[in-house]
């Protein structure tokens, strides 16, 4: 291998560090247990309803968490807010089409405003909409719509232990035989997520993607990529699929975008801002239809919600977000904490994930039965050891069958240590595996939770449970 990799990171024999240093630094503070009981007691178990000012390390998401560059900072002063055609707006555009290769663009406010707008003007009721495992903003807008979501990610992906590179990949002959059962005109889309954040944040093969976007041209279907991970994903395939190793993060972020008819996108993850997201397609009338609707529930197409100042950080973040020494030391961390653990024993999702460490608390609470909730027990005791702030993504997540009301009950149990990009340092990561390892060594005595609150839609932000 060559000295430089092509846009400058050294090679991958050495060890990675930031591509940056620290500019600005907002403090944090560890509290008492006894005042973290109280707090976590307040918040019903619900890492969700704790007051930021009461966590330590914040591992709740990498969504809208990210530490922006001092140019996405001076960006903020060159927002052109005016109400129409703001320039930001052709910059952010420019850089999408640049980037992911698609031909329209129509802003959000973040991702599930541009989830809700795929929703209304692709499903039709009785629809069904196939995904590589579901996310829970996309599959409920899939619902509302009236479609029922069908899961067609590989099996392996369903099983914690098994070390293989693309376990987020679509299974072809589970998608096909879809296709036979319902007919290909009542499934108006494959919704494909890269990486698959319920898995683990596990990637997508670049031949997976491939092979789905044949199928799916020969049935007439269409492949709306979720992408808001997809940087990570096309860091997993240069480092994971032969052929790729050579080409830049970019390169291949732009061929994956190539095999899907348009993207759904949370700008808050990859795309290193607070807010922001947007919707890209390349079927002309379907963009009118989407130009049009995001009036009604966003704001004009040439802002969709978002602040011009937002718009013009969001184009300079993606730019950095590409760039292969970023992504690199962005995994490289999440690895870090998860290899951490392994050598701990404590049981984590293999192989460990782009954007979290994943802790598998059906191994961890194999005492506790899913309906005690042993995910969201597990989230709410680490962060009464530590301050740590992870989240549940279980029982509580998946919701409820809408036909049979009854829980779903997802192979998967697991606690996401989510790390937020350019945020934490190395002691972070060290403190916080030193607190899951104390957890699980006192593991045995941990008591489950019963559910005593549950809001409707999407019930793990705000349900409130109570120690058994
Ligand atoms: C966060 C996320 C979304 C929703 O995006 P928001 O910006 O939170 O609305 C959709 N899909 C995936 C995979 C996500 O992680």
């Amino acid at each position: 291998m060559n000295a430089e990799s092509p846009n400058g990171s050294p090679t991958r024999h050495r060890p990675w560090a930031e591509p940056w240093k620290i500019k600005v630094v907002e403090p944090i503070r560890m509290t008492s247990r006894a005042a973290r009981e109280v707090a976590i007691r307040e918040a019903g178990y619900n890492t969700f309803l704790l007051r930021s000012e009461d966590v330590y390390i914040d591992l709740l998401t990498d969504s809208g968490t990210n530490a922006m560059s001092d140019s996405q900072w001076a960006a903020m002063m060159m927002g052109d807010e005016a109400y129409a055609g703001s320039r930001n707006f052709y910059h952010l555009e420019k850089t999408i089409r640049d980037h992911y290769g698609y031909r329209f663009v129509v802003p959000t406010h973040q991702g599930r405003g541009a989830e809700n707008i795929l929703a209304k003007i692709m499903i039709k009721p009785g629809d069904v909409v196939p995904g590589n495992m579901y996310f829970t903003t996309t599959r409920a807008h899939q619902e509302m719509a009236g479609a029922t979501f069908a899961d067609v990610v590989v099996r392996e992906a369903h099983d914690p232990t098994l070390e293989l590179p693309f376990k987020g990949n679509v299974d072809l002959d589970a998608l096909s035989a879809l296709i036979a059962r319902v007919g290909a005109n009542r499934i108006p889309y494959i919704s494909l997520a890269a990486t698959v954040n319920m898995a683990g944040g596990q990637p997508v093969s670049m031949a997976n993607a491939r092979d789905v976007h044949e199928l799916a041209t020969r049935h007439g279907i269409k492949v709306m990529l979720d992408a808001t991970r997809a940087v990570e994903n096309a860091y997993f395939i240069q480092q994971r699929e032969s052929g790729y190793a050579t080409k830049t993060v970019a390169e291949i972020l732009r061929e994956f975008c190539s095999y899907t008819d348009g993207c759904t996108m949370s700008g808050k993850k990859d795309a290193l801002v607070n807010i922001g997201g947007w919707l890209a397609l390349n079927d002309e009338q379907r963009y009118e239809e989407a130009s049009n609707l995001v009036v009604l529930y966003e704001g004009l197409h040439t802002y969709g919600g978002m602040a011009g100042r937002d718009m013009e950080a969001m184009a300079r973040g993606i730019v950095e977000s590409v760039a292969d020494d970023h992504i690199r030391a962005r995994v490289g961390q999440v690895e870090y904490l998860g290899r951490k653990l392994i050598e701990a024993a404590v049981p984590v999702v293999r192989p460990i994930g782009g954007h979290a460490v994943y802790l598998d608390a059906k191994a961890f609470y194999p005492h506790l039965d899913q309906e005690q909730f042993p995910a969201q027990a597990l989230a709410a005791h680490l962060y009464e050891d530590s301050g740590v702030r992870a989240m549940e993504r279980g029982i509580v997540s998946a919701g409820r069958d809408k036909e049979t009301g009854k829980n779903y009950r997802p192979a998967l149990e697991l606690v996401r240590l989510t790390i937020p990009r350019r945020v934490y340092t190395q002691a972070h990561m060290d403190v916080t595996a030193e607190s899951v390892i104390e957890v699980y060594g006192k593991r045995l005595t941990a008591r489950g939770l019963k559910l005593v609150h549950e809001p409707r839609y999407l019930r793990f932000f705000q349900a409130r449970f109570e120690p058994l």
